[in-house]
């Protein structure tokens, strides 16, 4: 339960250490001594001055980080870590304390008049220090067991790992020096120690969509092939704008590149497997359904990046872009609470002058669903023919996951049996082979083999909630085409 991911502070201006109180809430520094609010013990501040500063944004916060820990009673945490299950068992609880305090933060800021409850709130909550021996948070510790408890021990490297007691913390010294999976080498502590670093970059160019979360602005005249690496793509100077472009920002930019450069090499890969590849180049319109799409597909203006598909793909005169699943909901209610219909996203003025169309639509339905009724409709005549999209990605689904796997199914079986060409990906490689086996058992015929993405997002992500699990955005990939030959 250590480290912030980078990514979750979006829009907002607190680098991960701010959030967990072990750097300045106002200017992100370290200092050598850390003045911690002494009512939630939560937020720091390296001198008066800053203190000053957030003094009336702090007040009413301060209150509510005070009460939250109440909306589960002691007697129920007590239970939690008295049971003296191994920290993974436990994150389950965890997450329902955390979803307990969440809702209770949210109604009592509606209560105060205050109805701006925002991501860097929801952070200070879903990312409260606890030890990674036993869960516990100094709130915990204080209305347990000590009320004189301060805080919890971090680790001096990273300042991002904590724990209760000393006894604890050489309990986990070793873990937190060792490798982590899908960490490309690194040990935690130097994963949260760049998680610092992403985080500081953010907060010094301040967050603005269009340079976070960016494509670069020139059509190419003709298709070109994907270079091997994003080494070698941001090698070219036209995929670099603005031209004082960091190395850092260009890593971060990746997570949402990874959207259109992985359905551009997966469309590679198909054509190669198909041995057609002038579809790239001729192809003058193209329908791409993205299936379970909710976070950077949709959130933050990040819709745009789709756009690097029209520039790289010039022949494309008409883009319909379909995002299809339950939780599109997500971040696509407008103002009046109602769904919205299509993507507030404009084309760029060189899509303009072109002349491209650009189509989108959402569907809060499942797949298989939205298919049907389609098809229902088309025959009734209360709708246009049903075409089959020319691709369909399913971005990170689990869908091998027991949770998701009644889902997924029957869309599966459709996507096979209607031949449209699937690509999948996933954060971890144990899903990619988890995935895949789902995938044969559908009878699903595999024509991209399960392969590291080139392509896929260089932020590493740490799993909120849950310890020691690193991901990475569209790690892997695969893809299926039609069914496969029984026997
Ligand atoms: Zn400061
Ligand atoms: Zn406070
Ligand atoms: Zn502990
Ligand atoms: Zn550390
Ligand atoms: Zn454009």
């Amino acid at each position: 339960m250590n480290g912030v991911s980078i990514f979750t502070t979006d829009l907002a201006k607190y680098s991960s250490l701010a959030i967990l109180g072990t750097a300045c809430f106002v200017c992100q520094e370290i200092p050598d001594e850390l003045m911690r609010c002494q009512k939630c013990k939560r937020m720091s501040y390296c001198s008066a001055a800053c203190r000053a500063e957030d003094f009336e944004s702090h007040e009413m916060i301060c209150s509510l980080l005070q009460l939250a820990p109440t909306s589960t009673s002691s007697s129920k945490r007590r239970e939690i870590f008295e049971r003296e299950d191994p920290a993974h068992d436990l994150e389950l609880d965890i997450s329902l304390l955390f979803t307990a305090q969440d809702k209770t933060f949210r109604e009592m800021m509606v209560e105060r008049g205050n109805r701006v409850y925002t991501r860097a709130h929801r952070d200070l909550l879903l990312y409260e220090p606890r030890c990674a021996i036993c869960l516990r948070s100094a709130d915990d510790m204080r209305t347990l067991y000590d009320p004189e408890y301060n805080s919890l021990l971090h680790c001096p490297d990273c300042r991002a790992a904590f724990a209760c007691s000393e006894d604890h913390r050489a309990q986990y010294r070793d873990e937190h020096s060792q490798q982590v999976e899908n960490g490309e080498g690194l040990t935690e502590c130097e994963m949260n120690k760049r998680a610092y670093e992403y985080s500081l970059e953010i907060v010094a160019r301040g967050w603005t969509p269009m340079v976070t979360l960016w494509f670069p602005m020139r059509r190419r005249t003709e298709y070109s092939p994907l270079p091997s690496s994003w080494q070698e793509w941001f090698a070219d100077p036209s995929n670099l704008s603005p031209p004082d472009s960091s190395q850092i920002l260009n890593k971060i930019r990746t997570r949402q590149l990874s959207i259109p450069m992985s359905i551009l090499h997966g469309m590679e890969l198909f054509d190669k497997a198909d041995a057609d590849l002038s579809s790239l180049l001729t192809r003058t319109e193209l329908e791409i359904v993205v299936l379970g799409a909710m976070e950077y597909e949709l959130l933050f203006d990040g819709s745009a990046c789709f756009e690097e598909l029209l520039h790289n793909l010039p022949s494309v005169r008409r883009l319909i872009l379909r995002f299809v699943g339950p939780n599109v909901r997500f971040g696509m209610i407008g103002p009046d609470g109602t769904l919205k219909e299509a993507l507030d996203w404009d084309l760029c003025t060189l899509c303009k002058e072109k002349g491209v169309e650009l189509k989108t639509s959402t569907h809060p339905d499942l797949y298989h669903e939205y298919v049907k009724e389609r098809i229902a409709q088309a025959a009734t005549g209360d709708g246009p023919a049903f075409e089959w999209p020319d691709i369909a990605v399913l971005f990170n689904s689990g869908l091998s996951l027991n949770y998701y796997k009644a889902e997924w199914s029957p869309t599966l079986d459709m996507l096979a049996e209607s031949g449209v060409p699937t690509l999948c990906s996933s954060f971890l490689e144990r899903e990619s082979v988890e995935d895949e086996s789902c995938l044969e058992s559908h009878r699903c015929n595999i024509v991209i083999k399960r392969h590291k993405n080139p392509w896929r997002s260089e932020v590493l992500m740490k799993m909120v909630l849950t310890r020691k699990q690193f991901f990475t955005y569209n790690g892997f990939i695969q893809g299926f085409r039609g069914l496969k030959e029984r026997g």
